[in-house]
């Protein structure tokens, strides 16, 4: 038996969760939030299921991953770092450049920090992380698992925009996405656990959080995702709205007196579900407020579940047919409302009929079916893993092994 981390780092936080390997338990979990302030947070597990918090300044992720070692050391969840063999890193863009998890070597780094501008807020925080680690633990080695890889298998016609080619070439525009991680385990999951005799399965995942996407998957494979050069695309999600005209920014500018940089933020921060239902990006908020007969927060439901049919019928032209709907992420895994608007947007075209008491009863990490025999396309909810699976890489390309 022996240890691997698996880390998320962002550009002030440094999220980790520690495993087993290879029997896969999780032994702790925690984060350093607030990185870079005075009144920064850190909580770690300890193996009793306990937790220690700390405010306290962080200067940096330096200072994080110190805190973490000495934490694990302490609490005695580890006697000695050699007992952690590698450390696996999320990595949000892997541009052209990966199509798998890479070992993280002065190439692995090089391609990353080129690709920053597609991601300024995180490919420069992963890189300030794993220098982090390699300073404070020098002898572990260390993984980059990307978040666009498995969606490299796209055709150019899936990841493609319509704009002159010499263009797309010359700054590399195209569909990227995002959540593959996610995706890929859950059409892992699926075929392990719903559909072992199906050969090549097509599946559709939604990953439905406070960022969404959705993936058409075929035999394994992604085929088409909505998520697109950048997380900004897609359906609606709880700050972010998704797919849009492009025309909609400068009239914006001229309109409203904006920049282009406010409009952006905008797009990214005050629309989705928080800006239509003027209330709150969180389905929660969204719920009572439905339950109160808010007609924004309604309008806001509505507008997301269509959102999210719309790609469930583009995904269904594209496979040919569907073995299996995935629900997954925070909102696909608890939100028995969200779900039940968006399968009711969909289940005519679809065939789908909900099992409303199995609904109401798959939240909260559980995983089963939501629909019932008569569905022509079988429905679940299983919980997403990206932690898991970037374990698992960092086993598999470190050649890892009792
Ligand atoms: P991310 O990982 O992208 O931060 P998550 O996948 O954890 O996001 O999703 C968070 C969102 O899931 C919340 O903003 C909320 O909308 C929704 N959510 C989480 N728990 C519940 C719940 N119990 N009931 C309804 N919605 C929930």
């Amino acid at each position: 038996m022996y240890k691997v981390m698996s880390v998320n780092a962002g550009s002030s936080s440094l999220k980790f969760k520690l495993f087993s390997m290879p029997d896969e338990k999780v032994i702790t979990s925690g984060i350093a939030d607030k990185i870079g302030h005075n009144d920064a947070i850190f909580n770690i597990k300890r193996l009793d299921g306990t937790k220690v918090e700390k405010i306290l300044p962080i200067k940096d992720h330096s200072q994080a991953v110190e805190l973490l070692i000495q934490a694990l050391l302490d609490e005695k969840i580890i006697s000695s770092l050699s007992e952690i063999k590698g450390i696996g890193h999320r990595i949000v863009q892997g541009g052209k450049y990966f199509s798998h998890s890479e070992i993280f070597n002065e190439d692995t780094e090089n391609k990353i920090r080129q690709l920053i501008p597609l991601a300024p807020l995180h490919n420069g925080a992963h890189l300030i992380a794993f220098h982090a680690f390699k300073d404070k633990a020098p002898e572990i080695g260390n993984v980059a698992v990307f978040d666009t890889a498995f969606h490299q298998t796209m055709e150019p016609e899936d990841y493609l925009y319509a704009i002159p080619y010499d263009v797309s070439e010359k700054y590399d525009i195209r569909r990227y996405g995002a959540h593959g991680t996610s995706h890929q385990y859950l059409a892992q999951k699926a075929k392990e656990d719903y559909l072992p005799n199906v050969k090549s399965p097509s599946i559709i995942t939604l990953h439905i959080g406070s960022g969404s996407s959705l993936c058409a998957i075929k035999d394994s494979k992604c085929v088409a995702t909505s998520m697109g050069l950048t997380p900004l695309a897609g359906v609606m999600m709880g700050t972010r709205c998704g797919d849009i005209d492009p025309s909609v920014m400068p009239f914006i500018i001229n309109q409203a007196k904006m920049t282009s940089d406010e409009v952006y933020h905008m797009f990214n921060f005050e629309s989705g579900l928080k800006g239509v239902s003027g209330l709150s990006n969180d389905t929660r908020d969204i719920e009572s407020a439905i339950n109160k007969n808010n007609p924004r927060a309604i309008l806001a439901a509505k507008m997301f579940a269509r959102s999210i049919a719309n790609y469930l019928g583009q995904y269904f032209v594209r496979l040919g047919h569907v073995d299996l709907l995935v629900f997954s992420a925070g909102i696909g895994e608890n939100s028995s409302t969200f779900r039940k608007y968006i399968i009711d947007d969909a289940k005519e075209a679809l065939g789908l009929v909900l099992d409303e008491k199995a609904n109401e009863e798959m939240i909260h990490g559980k995983s089963g079916y939501i629909s019932t025999k008569d569905s022509k396309i079988p429905m679940v909810v299983i919980p997403t893993d990206e932690e898991l699976m970037i374990a698992r890489d960092v086993v598999k390309y470190l050649n890892l092994h009792d």
